[in-house]
């Protein structure tokens, strides 16, 4: 067993408006969890106004492409095979 050495990148998924055409779609931010502020940055690198989603939300907004491969890729870095 290990002590905590590394980084731990915590991130949560929030469905939020895309702020052109008003489509939801879920984004990953960093920390534990949405702390109700108005607005935040995406892992993607977006800012987006932030806000309780509908339980629509949660189940027709798509998953961000984007923030998943990032999320992804640093998976694998921390993990080395
Ligand atoms: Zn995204």
């Amino acid at each position: 067993m290990t002590g905590m050495s590394g980084e731990i990148r915590r991130h949560y998924w929030l469905p939020t408006p895309n702020p052109e055409t008003g489509a939801f779609a879920r984004h990953a931010f960093r920390g534990r969890r949405w702390e109700s502020q108005p607005a935040d940055t995406t892992v993607c690198g977006r800012d987006v106004a932030m806000a309780k989603p509908s339980e629509v939300d949660w189940c027709t907004a798509p998953t961000c492409l984007e923030c998943n491969g990032i999320l992804i890729r640093e998976q694998r870095g921390e993990r080395p095979r």
